[in-house]
């Protein structure tokens, strides 16, 4: 069953519907979990390994062996910060995002309902999924771009899995808008956050978190936040699993937003239910550059309801963190990705962590995605012969 988040209203699982009809707000599917946590031994670890938790039917599933990514303890880091630190590594999906996550189960529902043209608006990392997904389903995808503002690495992607790809002039949430009229047109289904399926996929982030500490929840879980989505997700993941008896504590929901696109942080130091858009985001990192996030609601709730937190970060401390987390730890993400371990350093300067949380960090999206920025953020190689005097005096003067 499909509900709206803020008035109730019932939908069937077999309706294209986005939004509420009555209220117009976010949907989510109802399902309870009435399986034992054992039946997930000994299954392949993907997200599928979860099926009976992932209301879809399980003979139509496009899969391309998504989830069951790495769950680094990161010592050096964790206690240079004073904290027990887990890093989830969501750039070992198969496009290079847990966006992956979203997209096997949102094609499922595609194939279930039997449609044949697919769309995205994306700031990237969705539409190189999408793109991918739609390719192995056969299906024809349409995917928007906000011009210039898209990452190399997705954007090739993107062309490269055969998206039909428009460039266009306008920031995400405007390309979000037009794609989502398109859609209530019926020209296509919307694969984007705002359909409920996706978030069914993303909710087993937190599923893994969990079982990934032995079926405890962390103290915290911190990760960035653009459209709202995965925040939603990933509580929704873990509250299905507290109710089932799987685990006996829930974490705090920390997001992070960039100082330059932070409507949900804006919200949560206000104590306000709803975002008031910016109008004019801006911030080096693209997969978050987003003004109006459609899960606002959603977010909002996960944060009240976990006793989290909302926190923005600046570009400069991004990029700090991007490069401390893969010089420290060696796992390379690109810059929204980033901004989890930023916020967790700054959260740990006011006090607002406390010193020896068991945090988990999840890190959304692999460094490759944004080749320039990590290019740019370092300085280029020397040039020099392959003479091996040279080369020696070279090493030794280092
Ligand atoms: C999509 C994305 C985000 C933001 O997730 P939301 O669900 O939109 O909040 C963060 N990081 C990366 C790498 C992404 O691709
Ligand atoms: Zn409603």
């Amino acid at each position: 069953m499909i509900r709206c988040v803020s008035c109730g209203e019932e939908y069937d699982d077999d309706e294209v519907i986005y939004t509420c009809e009555k209220c117009g707000s976010v949907l989510e599917l109802v399902n309870e979990i009435d399986v034992s946590k054992d039946i997930f031994d000994g299954r392949k670890d993907n997200l599928w390994k979860f099926k009976e938790c992932i209301p879809v039917d399980e003979t139509k599933i496009v899969s391309l062996d998504e989830g069951g990514t790495p769950f680094c303890k990161c010592d050096k880091l964790g206690d240079e910060l004073g904290v027990n630190l887990y890093v989830k590594v969501e750039g070992s999906n198969p496009t290079g995002s847990f966006k992956d996550r979203g997209m096997t189960v949102g094609m499922t529902k595609a194939m279930e309902l039997g449609v044949s043209t697919v769309g995205c608006a994306s700031t990237g990392n969705t539409s190189a999924s999408l793109s991918a997904y739609a390719a192995r389903a056969g299906l024809r995808c349409i995917v928007f771009l906000p011009s210039g503002k898209v990452a190399l690495g997705k954007l090739a992607q993107a062309m490269f899995h055969g998206a039909e790809v428009m460039s266009i002039n306008g920031n995400f949430d405007e390309a979000l808008e037009a794609m989502t009229a398109l859609a209530l047109e019926k020209h296509l289904y919307l694969l984007n956050s705002i359909n409920p399926y996706r978030l069914e996929g993303q909710k087993t982030i937190g599923y893994e978190i969990v079982r990934d500490l032995g079926w405890q929840a962390p103290d915290r879980i911190i990760l960035p936040v653009g459209n709202a989505g995965n925040i939603s997700a990933i509580w929704k993941g873990v509250k299905e699993f507290y109710d089932a008896g799987f685990i006996k504590d829930l974490p705090m929901m920390t997001g992070i937003q960039a100082e330059g696109a932070c409507p949900v942080t804006n919200a949560f130091r206000k104590g306000d239910k709803r975002v008031v858009p910016v109008e004019n985001p801006e911030t080096i990192a693209t997969a978050i550059r987003i003004g109006a996030p459609v899960s606002d609601i959603k977010a909002l709730n996960a944060i009240y309801d976990s006793n989290g937190y909302s926190e923005t970060v600046t570009d400069e401390e991004i990029l700090d963190a991007q490069k401390l987390l893969a010089r420290t730890e060696g796992i390379g993400v690109e810059p929204a990705s980033a901004a989890s371990i930023a916020g967790l350093k700054k959260l740990v300067d006011e006090g607002v962590v406390d010193k020896g949380e068991t945090i988990t960090c999840v890190v959304t999206g692999h460094l490759l995605k944004d080749p320039n920025t990590a290019i740019d953020a370092c300085t280029k190689p020397t040039e020099v012969d392959a003479d091996i005097d040279t080369l020696r005096e070279i090493l030794m003067n280092k």
